[in-house]
Formats: structure tokens, sequence, C-alpha cells
């Protein structure tokens, strides 16, 4: 198995799509007004999946910066929220569980946070490829302020992630060598990506 590392160019076009998804979401924030300033609850422990090994791999570009211990304290917390998840699941209901991330309210990796945590919040729309259009309403807050101020026949002020969305599959792409179709989808939890260590994929028989 060979590790997955997104470093160098990879990294740097990782970190410019992180920055355009801050830019969006900022503009969006301002002109709507809307702030996480006093919020009641932590959205760290909405039920999330990630799908891409760029991510995975910039995650735990952040988690081995931690020392030893608090890497194992991390890891710990990950299992009980694995379990707890899976209960929930298995009770068909939606896991609502804070991230093994999270310490009295902030995010131990901020700056190494995945897509889904920089752009929950606002609302935001996407075009899947197959052309299906998404949208997204925003945290219980937001909606509350849309549904107040801004709702109108051509829908509210939002983030279009499609762009954002084709640059890391673009990215994703390449960090695979041009092979993801190859490899097996990902469908994890920041906590799964954690247990199971930095993404690796196999390596073809050409590079043995
Ligand atoms: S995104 Fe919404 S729910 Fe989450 S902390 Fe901010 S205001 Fe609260
Ligand atoms: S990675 Fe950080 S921002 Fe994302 S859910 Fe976990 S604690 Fe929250």
């Amino acid at each position: 198995m060979k590790e997955i590392v997104v470093a160098g160019p990879m990294l740097h076009r990782l970190s410019r799509i992180y920055e355009e998804m801050e830019t969006e979401y900022n503009r969006v924030a301002v002109q709507l007004g809307f702030s996480c300033e006093g919020c009641p609850d932590n959205c760290c422990d909405s039920y999330f999946e990630h799908h891409t090994y760029a991510e995975w791999s910039y995650l735990w570009l952040g988690f081995r910066h931690l020392p030893a211990e608090e890497q194992q304290e991390i890891l710990l917390r990950a299992e009980a929220y694995q379990r707890a998840c899976e209960d929930a699941l298995a009770r068909e209901e939606r896991p609502q569980v804070m991230c093994p991330l999270n310490r009295q309210g902030r995010c131990i990796l901020y700056p190494y946070r995945l897509m889904v945590c920089r752009t929950h919040g606002v609302p935001a729309t996407m075009t899947r490829p197959d052309g299906r259009r998404l949208r997204f309403p925003g945290c219980f807050r937001c909606q509350e302020l849309v549904a107040g101020q801004y709702q109108n026949e051509e829908g509210v002020l939002c983030v279009e992630r499609t762009p954002l969305l084709r640059q890391l599959a673009m990215l994703e792409n390449d960090l695979l060598a041009g092979r993801r179709h190859l490899y097996p989808k990902i469908r994890l939890t920041i906590a799964q990506m954690l247990l199971q260590g930095p993404p690796s994929i196999p390596v073809p028989h050409c590079e043995r």
C-alpha cells in the first residue's frame, strides 16, 4: 500500500480552493448579516461523511502536528464517536454526536477542517454531475434569518458550490494520477478517517 499525500502544488491547489470557499462563504454571510457569534448550538455534532482522499490526507497533515498524547486522546474519542454513530444508525436515526476534534466548542484542527465544515452555515446550491440541482438551506439559525428576510422566487442568496466541487474533483483525480475511477470510493466520517490512519491505495503492478 502507498500513502496518498497531498503536498507541493497539490497542497497549494487545495489551499486555494479552501480560500475561495471562505471568500464565498463570507460574501454570503456578510450580505445576509449572518454570523456564528452567540450561537447557542454547535453544529460540529452534525453527521457528515466525506468523500475525497485529498481532504483525508490534509486532515492527517494537521493531525500529525499534534503531540502524541493528544492524538491518542482524540483517537479514543473517535472510537466512542463511531460507536455512538453506529448505534444511532442501527436505530435508523441520524447520528448527532460531537466530533472528536471539537474541544470545548472549538475545532482542534481548525485550519485543516474539511470542506463540509467550511461550508455549513449559509445556504448553498450545487449541480451534481448528473445535472440534478441540490439546495442546502444552511443551519437552523441561518434558515430563520433567510426565511424572515430573503426568500424570493429566485431563491435566497447563497454559495454556489459547483465550481468549487469541480476543482476539488479535478485535484482528487490528479492526486490519484488520473486513476481516481480505479480506487475505492470514500464515504467516511472524520472519526473513521482518523481511526483508519492516513489514506493509502494499493501500489499498481507497474510501480512495484
Ligand atoms: S453554523 Fe449555524 S448552527 Fe453552526 S455554530 Fe454557526 S450559527 Fe450555530
Ligand atoms: S473537524 Fe472541526 S469544524 Fe469540522 S466538525 Fe470536527 S470539530 Fe467541527
